[in-house]
């Protein structure tokens, strides 16, 4: 990856994104694409139906600044019915572009540069951008496979003076993880003693197959200190239409709004009233939801046990981290550059969620938010990697 000549920001040294590029390879070369993470089918109908509706009936202008009223309601009853979390929807929900605008939108607001920001490693793609962008300095904590843990004396040490944020990611992506009550209380202390704030990203709150989710601002001292972002994208199926939200004390997110309004203004009008709907869906809806990824997870998990991959098998989200090193791949992102001409699949390599991408790593994240017939045809071509014609 590298970065286009005439880029004058802070963000030289960065290119396209894996996922763009994987998305790129799969196009070029017809290979099933468990790569980026979007379904392959669409989300609930009613809500698909909403937004037609809603365009239809003339819904195309600008809605207001911070989002439409209903959709922050929607929004402050969904914290409520799931979290326990009353909001004031007026002052402590902001829709956005998307959960990555909320993110980058909320470290532009909270940090100043030179300041530093915590994130567990490995880490989603835009948080180093975001951070970046920010002319902030990251700092990581490593999580260790197979659970993913980190050890809390580390987390607590890599705080400094200079530290302003944590930029928090619960259920995980690319692991998988859904940090433990225990893990979120080491968090949370740390945070409270050092005075950081936090943003936290729970864009698959509701994937969830093992344990349970709670956002982190639930914890006592942390509601204060707290900007939680999600977004319809995952929870709905439609990664496409981009809303999101930022919810949290007045104060912070009146500043992440400031930052939102230069960036987008305001986005996805039609898309608003669609996503008020899907938020108020049954509980039904939000289980069988990930009732039907969890199978997804368990026949891809499968699949790449049975082709030879070691397998980290996920709590939640669309991703897999499978192990190539018994196949004999010891860096994942030459095998994923190789592996659409060796067997007509893409996976995304996760070296490129760590500090250093250019760090071999022999584990691949696979996508399995795709029709089964896909993942059994994906896990067949994948087998082909262990057979001695690709040695
Ligand atoms: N955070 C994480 C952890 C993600 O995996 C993604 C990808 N969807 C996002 C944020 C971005 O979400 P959105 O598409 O709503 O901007
Ligand atoms: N969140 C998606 C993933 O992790 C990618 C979205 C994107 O391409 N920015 O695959």
């Amino acid at each position: 990856m590298s970065s286009p000549p005439y880029l004058a920001t802070r963000l030289r040294g960065f290119g396209p994104t894996v996922f763009a590029e994987m998305s790129a390879l799969a196009e070029a070369t017809g290979a099933i694409n468990l790569g980026q993470g979007f379904p392959d089918e669409d989300g609930p109908v009613e809500v698909s139906e909403a937004a037609v509706a809603a365009i239809r009936a003339g819904v195309n202008q600008y809605p207001p600044g911070p989002g439409t009223a209903d959709l922050r309601q929607a929004v402050a009853e969904h914290q409520q019915r799931f979290y326990n979390v009353s909001l004031d929807p007026e002052r402590e929900v902001l829709v956005t572009a998307g959960a990555t605008e909320a993110i980058t939108a909320a470290v532009l607001a909270l940090c100043e540069p030179g300041d530093e920001v915590l994130c567990f490693e490995p880490f989603y793609d835009s948080y180093s951008a975001a951070i970046a962008l920010a002319g902030g300095v990251r700092r990581t904590v490593v999580l260790q496979p197979p659970d993913w843990s980190f050890d809390p004396d580390r987390l607590a040490r890599a705080v400094t003076p200079r530290t302003r944020l944590l930029l928090f990611n619960s259920p995980h992506n690319p692991t998988g993880k859904v940090f433990s009550d225990d893990e979120l209380a080491a968090i949370a202390s740390v945070c409270i003693e050092r005075d950081l704030l936090v943003v936290t990203d729970e864009v698959y709150e509701h994937l969830v197959f093992d344990g349970q989710h709670r956002p982190l601002s639930t914890l006592p001292g942390m509601a204060e200190r707290t900007v939680t972002v999600s977004s319809a994208g995952k929870t709905f199926s439609f990664t496409g239409w981009k809303i999101g939200w930022a919810t949290g004390p007045a104060e912070l997110v009146a500043a992440v709004r400031t930052v939102k309004q230069f960036l987008t203004y305001v986005n996805g009008a039609p898309f608003q009233p669609a996503v008020a709907a899907g938020l108020r869906l049954p509980d039904s809806y939000f289980a069988s939801a990930a009732w039907s990824l969890r199978e997804k997870r368990d026949r891809l998990c499968a699949g790449l046990v049975a082709a030879g991959f070691v397998v980290h098998v996920p709590a939640a989200t669309y991703f897999v981290m499978a192990d190539t090193g018994r196949l004999g791949y010891l860096d994942g992102a030459a095998l994923c550059r190789q592996m659409p001409l060796k067997c007509g699949v893409v996976g995304v390599p996760a070296a490129a969620f760590y500090s250093d991408p250019d760090a071999p790593t022999p584990l691949v994240r696979f996508a399995f938010c795709k029709r089964p017939e896909v993942l059994d045809e994906a896990a067949r071509r994948l087998a082909d990697l262990g057979s001695p014609s690709h040695p």
